[in-house]
């Protein structure tokens, strides 16, 4: 492991532009439970896939909001941790070089800001926002209560803002994320099973338009047989020592 982190700081100090991407894996460490682990306790019977989308919550918006707010609650408890705050170092002593820094992350509750990076890709939104779900107008206060509450502009159900399942992301933003994966010479990925699309594709991406990829993952996923270096160990753990 320790010729493999040395391998991984050697790719590192000689980038001119590095890529990041994250996934849940990044925020267990801050009692975050990833999507495999999530459905525990009142939400052990339902799968995220059923929960997480517009379908789930035109047939039940009740439902569906309850699990939000639950989720809410459990994000707005959490602090970064070492993993967060080492990416926000490695932004600093890119950009004290010269070097591109883009993080894009797959995660909703806006912990890389927390630790101070500062320039972050939200791939699939924030769960600390809230819109409407017909005209998406944002909304920024609403009463806690046992009914779904409604957009003050247009009467319609509020939602949270964030891209569920079968929803297309802001092209923008997507655009973005695939000009640093094409344009990264490293690119490091963490805590992402790299299953769910389109963001599972920037890492090929970055390979295919031939950047190096380091992975840090407790496990091994699709992407590790690619990897220039795999690091096996939680995020928290591996990447102080890879900045
Ligand atoms: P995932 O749940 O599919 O996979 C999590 C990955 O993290 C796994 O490969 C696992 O081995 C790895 N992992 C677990 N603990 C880790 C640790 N301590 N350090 C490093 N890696 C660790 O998550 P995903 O690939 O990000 O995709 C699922 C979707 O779930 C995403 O679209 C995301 O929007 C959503 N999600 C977000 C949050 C959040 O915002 N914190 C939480 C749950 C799910």
């Amino acid at each position: 492991m320790t010729g493999d982190i040395a391998r991984a700081r050697d790719l590192l100090d000689h980038a001119t532009s590095v890529a990041v991407l994250t996934g849940a894996g990044i925020s267990a460490e801050s009692g975050i439970p990833t999507f495999r682990d999530a459905l525990t306790g009142l939400w052990e019977k339902f799968r995220p896939e059923e929960l997480a989308t517009p379908e789930a919550f035109e047939a039940n918006p009740k439902l569906v909001w309850d699990w939000y707010a639950w989720r809410r609650g459990v994000v707005a408890k959490a602090q970064p941790n070492a993993g967060h705050r080492a990416l926000a170092d490695l932004e600093r002593q890119c950009r004290g070089h010269e070097v591109d820094f883009t993080l894009v992350t797959q995660n909703v509750d806006g912990l890389h800001r927390e630790a101070g990076s500062q320039r972050v890709v939200e791939l699939h939104g924030n769960i600390r926002r809230v819109k409407c779900f017909d005209r998406h107008h944002p909304v920024e206060s609403w009463p806690e209560g046992d009914h779904v509450p409604t957009c003050p502009r247009c009467g319609s159900l509020l939602r949270p803002d964030v891209v569920w399942f079968g929803e297309a992301m802001p092209p923008e933003v997507l655009a973005t994320a695939v000009a640093a994966a094409r344009t990264c010479d490293v690119f490091l990925c963490v805590g992402t099973s790299t299953v769910v699309e389109p963001a599972a594709s920037l890492p090929f991406l970055a390979l295919d338009s031939g950047a190096r990829v380091i992975e840090v993952n407790p496990q091994a996923t699709p992407l590790t047989g690619r990897a220039s270096v795999s690091l096996r160990g939680t995020a928290g753990a591996i990447l102080p020592l890879l900045v």
